[in-house]
């Protein structure tokens, strides 16, 4: 409860106290006067009245801390979030003062859960958001906050912006959209002047959905040895992002493909600390977001088939496809999609301007295989598009927790080394990792000496292990040739 309410209960107790002594001592003076004509029991029960009110009004007085107690508990759970609205959105009217000169806008999404085909996980994930926009007393009473910051990662066209834009539909909140790009791509100062307005304007309309594609525009690490526009603009948004709580109502959303390009301090907690990871989908993701696309048309062709010669396929890719099919299609005078119109779409996204990365059926298997080792070594469910690991994850990592950890990450390449008996280059960012880890070993915790001695060891262990199971993880490239993942109960 605001010291506001407090002073008030507290003047009202004065005052009762004050009328009522006032009129016990008007009652005991008017009976002095006529007690010889009071006849009824009218003025004993007045006064039994006012004696009663004294009493409570004395009880109130000596109890009132108690009493403010219990109605601050109260007040505090039902209103806690309109009074973080109603403290922005003054907040807001008196900066807006401040001229005001971008043009930013929210928009009202029309976009909701059911226009995002497959990703059911990211949809799961970001249901708790929508939620709590919808019922944030729900959330608040129970002393629970939420993030104020979700960063999406992964590759362009898996409907990063078309999920946040779903999130604001489903919670039927406004939409902020910002491109990261767009706040470095102006005047000196300008940067951190549009974070400023944008965070007042979303803070004035919260709840609001304030979401910042391509982040890393902004967000990359700071160097510390100088000082320009986007370093400034950063600071502006990590101030922004430090001065509303986690109930405000607003919350960001970004999008990135390069997480660790990031600065630390974005992903710090109370900033952008949940992560949402999606990845290019998977045989499902692609047979949904094809029924989708195609709902209602007159087709020649196997929807399951597509969805299996389309691995590699961002959803962005698919929906073109599928666009430029139909337009095969209308070409055609036709009413009917034919296998021929997919493939010449097929034919235009690979070799046109918006190239769709096609695997074909050699590429495909050196990923299965490289994903396949992947899950051998590590026990963990992993699908063909995953990127990274699933690492072991302690505060205090013991030294056979660093080695396994280098393992997992070298486990895909000598996997294709072993399998295919030739080496080939499909992820540099493991062997980066995996030195990552060595280097760290040996120059801050002393815990070996040399770190090419330690990767060439856990590279020729890997190398005994993986050949020897050899039939197991063919075995598993098939599966995951199959179904585009491999689950625990694989193995
Ligand atoms: P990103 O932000 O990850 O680059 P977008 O959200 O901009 O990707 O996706 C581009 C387009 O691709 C969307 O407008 C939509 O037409 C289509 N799309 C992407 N993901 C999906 C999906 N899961 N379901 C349906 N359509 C999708």
């Amino acid at each position: 409860m605001s010291q506001n309410s407090n002073k008030k209960l507290d003047k009202n107790l004065k005052l009762m106290s004050l009328s009522a002594t006032i009129l016990l001592i008007l009652f005991i003076y008017t009976m002095y006067k006529s007690s010889t004509q009071i006849e009824g029991s009218s003025y004993y029960v007045g006064l039994l009245f006012l004696f009663l009110l004294l009493v409570v009004a004395i009880y109130i007085r000596l109890k009132q801390d108690k009493i403010k107690e219990f109605f601050e508990k109260k007040g505090v759970n039902t209103t806690a979030f309109e009074k973080e609205l109603q403290k922005q959105k003054e907040e807001a009217v008196t900066t807006t003062k401040e001229e005001l000169t971008s043009n930013i806008k929210a928009v009202t999404s029309n976009i909701t859960f059911k226009d995002v085909a497959g990703i059911s996980e990211v949809k799961e994930e970001l249901e708790e958001i929508v939620d709590f926009l919808n019922s944030p007393k729900k959330y608040i009473s129970h002393g629970v906050k939420l993030p104020k910051g979700v960063l999406l990662v992964g590759p362009p066209g898996v409907g990063k912006t078309l999920i946040a834009r779903a999130v604001a539909g489903e919670a039927d909140v406004p939409f902020f959209y910002q491109s990261g790009a767009s706040f470095v791509q102006i005047y000196v100062g300008m940067g951190a002047k549009k974070v400023r307005e944008l965070f007042i304007k979303a803070k004035a309309c919260a709840p609001a959905i304030v979401f910042i594609d391509e982040i890393d525009a902004i967000g990359k690490k700071r160097t510390g040895t100088s000082n320009d526009e986007r370093e400034a603009t950063l600071n502006e948004l990590l101030t922004q992002m430090d001065g509303f709580e986690g109930d405000s109502g607003v919350i960001v959303i970004a999008a990135t493909n390069k997480i660790d390009v990031l600065d630390d301090a974005l992903l710090r907690a109370g900033r952008f600390d949940r992560r949402v990871f999606v990845s290019l989908p998977n045989i499902e993701d692609r047979k949904h977001i094809l029924e989708l696309y195609l709902k209602g048309k007159n087709l020649e062709f196997d929807v399951n088939k597509l969805a299996v010669s389309t691995a590699g396929f961002s959803s962005a890719a698919l929906a073109t496809l599928v666009n430029e099919a139909l337009l095969n299609m209308i070409k055609r005078n036709s009413k009917i999609l034919e296998e021929e119109d997919i493939e010449i779409a097929k034919n235009k996204l690979q070799f046109g301007k918006k190239q769709a990365k096609i695997l074909d059926e050699k590429q495909k298997e050196i990923l299965a295989i490289y994903q396949a080792s992947k899950a051998f070594v590590s026990k963990h469910k992993t699908a063909l598009f995953d990127e990274g690991i699933s690492k072991l994850d302690s505060t205090y990592p013991s030294y056979h927790e660093l080695v396994e950890n280098i393992r997992r990450y070298l486990a895909g390449n000598i996997g294709v080394e072993v399998i295919k008996k030739e080496q080939y280059a499909v992820n540099s960012e493991d062997l980066k990792e995996a030195m990552n880890i060595a280097l760290n070993m040996v120059d801050n915790y002393k815990m070996v000496t040399d770190a090419n001695e330690l990767i060439n060891r856990v590279k020729n262990e890997l190398r005994a292990e993986l050949s020897h199971n050899a039939i197991q993880i063919n075995r598993l490239k098939e599966i995951m040739l199959k179904n585009e993942v491999i689950f625990e109960n694989d193995f």
